[in-house]
């Protein structure tokens, strides 16, 4: 895969620089569903190995605009993994509670916890998306949470967590064909709301906030990976691949049985 996801740590992202149709020559959709086949079945047998041994912890982080798929990229890279052994949490607009905390007060709960696969639709990187365009809260206050997500995480890798990036880069263009489509097809109208639309007038402000997130959070711990969404089975291959991967790095164990055992016969 030639377009490289990762940037080096400090350089400023220009998402201009990243082709979000981008797909590997190496690749088809045929190919690709094979290989993303196979990736979930690792993935499968590595997540109940986590499980098992119970002492770290894995959380993939999704963001991107609307329409990038984010619902879609969840649905196949988690296919047949134990539901016992991962939890997913979808980040919406917080309640009265969680505004009346920090705002990482709900994300901390929500974090997997060990022997656990989690993943966040949407996450903390809101606090510095919507909440910036939106002006929801000042500007020096958004500005200081790229250092306290920095510090976070870092928190959160020291207690066992690997977290694993990704966002979905799409075109201005394609966010227009896929909420059309959401509009024609009456199975996906359901997912439309008219919000949908002011938010796309504001594509700008947020590609531009999507920068500075994956400029100034893009640390050796946790790197962002900016993953070509326009096509869904590359981006999905892409995707269970990093998943993959990270996991085969981690190689979790089985953990020791009790001395003795094997001999022993159940009457
Ligand atoms: P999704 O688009 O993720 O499928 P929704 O249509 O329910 O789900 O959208 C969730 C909404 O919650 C998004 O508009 C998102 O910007 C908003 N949201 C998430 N986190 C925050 C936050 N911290 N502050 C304000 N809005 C938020």
């Amino acid at each position: 895969m030639s377009q490289s996801l990762l940037t080096p740590i400090g350089k400023k992202v220009q998402l201009s620089d990243f082709d979000p149709r981008y797909t590997s020559g190496d690749w088809d959709k045929d190919s690709a569903a094979e290989k993303i086949e196979t990736n979930t079945a690792i993935t499968r047998d590595l997540a109940y190995r986590l499980f098992a041994e119970n002492r770290r912890a894995v959380l993939l982080v999704l963001q991107g605009m609307d329409t990038s798929g984010k619902d879609g990229t969840i649905r196949t890279v988690l296919t047949g993994i134990n539901p016992q052994s991962c939890q997913i949490t979808s980040f919406k607009v917080p309640s009265q509670e969680e505004l009346d905390h920090d705002f990482l007060w709900r994300i901390h709960q929500a974090v997997p916890r060990r022997g656990e696969i989690g993943i966040f639709n949407r996450s903390h990187y809101e606090d510095v998306l919507v909440v910036r365009v939106h002006k929801l809260v000042a500007e020096k206050e958004w500005q200081s949470r790229y250092d306290r997500i920095n510090e976070f995480e870092q928190l959160l890798i020291e207690g066992g967590v690997t977290i694993v990036k990704c966002f979905l880069h799409i075109n201005n263009e394609e966010q227009k064909q896929r909420l059309q489509a959401r509009l024609v097809d009456p199975t996906k109208r359901w997912k439309f709301n008219s919000g949908d639309l002011s938010e796309r007038k504001l594509w700008d402000e947020y590609q531009h906030a999507y920068e500075d997130v994956l400029t100034l959070c893009n640390t050796a711990h946790a790197p962002w990976h900016i993953i070509p969404a326009d096509r869904k089975w590359y981006r999905n291959l892409v995707v269970s691949e990093i998943l993959r991967e990270q996991l085969e790095q981690l190689d979790p164990q089985f953990p020791p049985s009790e001395p003795g055992i094997e001999n022993l016969v159940v009457e």
